[in-house]
């Protein structure tokens, strides 16, 4: 998507990459014996896996390869973010690294859209099959309509970053949060949300307006050896979110570290834990209320009876992301658990 390399045409399969979403580096550095907790070790959701290898986590199949070792090289890079990464916001060094986040995510989200689209698709062709009745289909139906404009919004704005590639850029993005940390968290997140409502409640983006333009932010937390970078950011000229969320920066470290984990864990799809974390974090409510449930509604209101096994393969999508923000449950931030932002 990113060159114009056609998948699936005999001869370039052998060039489709397995690309990381959050760099491979930060995922092996919380590892243990090769594995990861996947958030589902929060949501206890039966019919999902709870540990995963690296490997495979948070792997999207749409880049060629020799696009993915050359596109993202600076973000990958940690050398680059250094402790005056804020102050040089305004640097095509950073632009550029922002733009390789943004590329990356939007990337991620088109792959894990599609894949939790199609067995929705899939149930709503079959609902006979599966007794879906009449109440199931049209919540689905309307899942699957937000889920389509969704697509088409990551689409346009993953063309307008990919426009942005190589040009010589100054003032395409704000960095609303960064910090480099002196230690290694056991978090590892990356991706980008599009948040309903700020801290207090204040609405930034009204999900329930259709074709209305809405203001996104991304967010990365990226552990290392002895540090961990984290950082939110979005496009300038999105006023909302800057001004929602640039309390963050007023917050001793602890918190804003609190904050950006709770989004994280409301919203995005790539998060990982480190096996290392202490097991009260796996029982913890208020982590589950955050980040899960999510396939756990969708079970029940889909069907009756056994639900088809691609249902397994829908990606941490946020489904009720809308529902679950209603709740304000990122306004109670400081109830996120002190041992995830401690050292491991
Ligand atoms: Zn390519």
């Amino acid at each position: 998507m990113i060159c114009n390399t056609a998948f699936g045409t005999k001869g370039s399969s052998s060039s489709v990459c397995l690309s990381h979403s959050i760099p491979q580096h930060s995922l092996k550095t919380i590892s243990a014996n090769g594995e990861l907790y996947n958030t589902n070790k929060i949501v206890h959701f039966s019919i999902r896996k709870e540990e995963q290898g690296t490997k495979i986590s948070g792997t999207f199949r749409l880049i060629c390869r020799d696009c993915d070792s050359r596109v993202f090289r600076e973000y990958e890079q940690f050398d680059n973010y250094t402790s005056d990464f804020t102050d040089n916001c305004y640097s095509t060094c950073v632009q550029q690294i922002l733009n390789e986040i943004t590329l990356k995510n939007y990337l991620s989200a088109i792959y894990n859209n599609e894949s939790s689209s199609a067995p929705i698709r899939f149930l709503l062709q079959n609902t006979n099959s599966y007794n879906i009745n009449y109440d199931s289909a049209r919540y689905l139906k309307s899942w699957l309509s937000s889920s389509t404009n969704d697509l088409h919004d990551f689409n346009n704005r993953f063309l307008e970053a990919k426009r942005s590639l190589n040009k010589m850029m100054i003032d395409n993005y704000s960095i609303i949060y960064y910090k480099l940390l002196d230690k290694k968290l056991p978090i590892a997140m990356q991706g980008v949300f599009t948040p309903e409502k700020a801290f207090d409640g204040k609405y930034i983006n009204n999900y329930h307006i259709e074709n209305a333009s809405k203001q996104d932010a991304h967010i990365c937390i990226l552990p290392s050896n002895d540090f961990s970078i984290v950082l939110l950011f979005t496009k300038k000229k999105y006023g909302n979110v800057k001004h929602a969320f640039k309390t963050i920066r007023n917050l001793p470290d602890d918190e804003a570290i609190k904050a950006i984990i709770a989004l994280g864990l409301l919203y995005l799809d790539n998060v990982y834990l480190s096996p290392e974390i202490p097991k009260n974090i796996t029982q913890d409510s208020y982590l589950r209320e955050l980040t899960g449930e999510t396939l756990t509604t969708l079970y029940s209101v889909s069907s009756d009876s056994p639900i088809p096994d691609n249902i397994k393969d829908i990606p941490e999508a946020k489904i009720l992301n809308s529902a679950k923000a209603n709740r304000n449950l990122i306004s109670r931030y400081t109830e996120i658990p002190d041992q995830l932002i401690e050292s491991i």
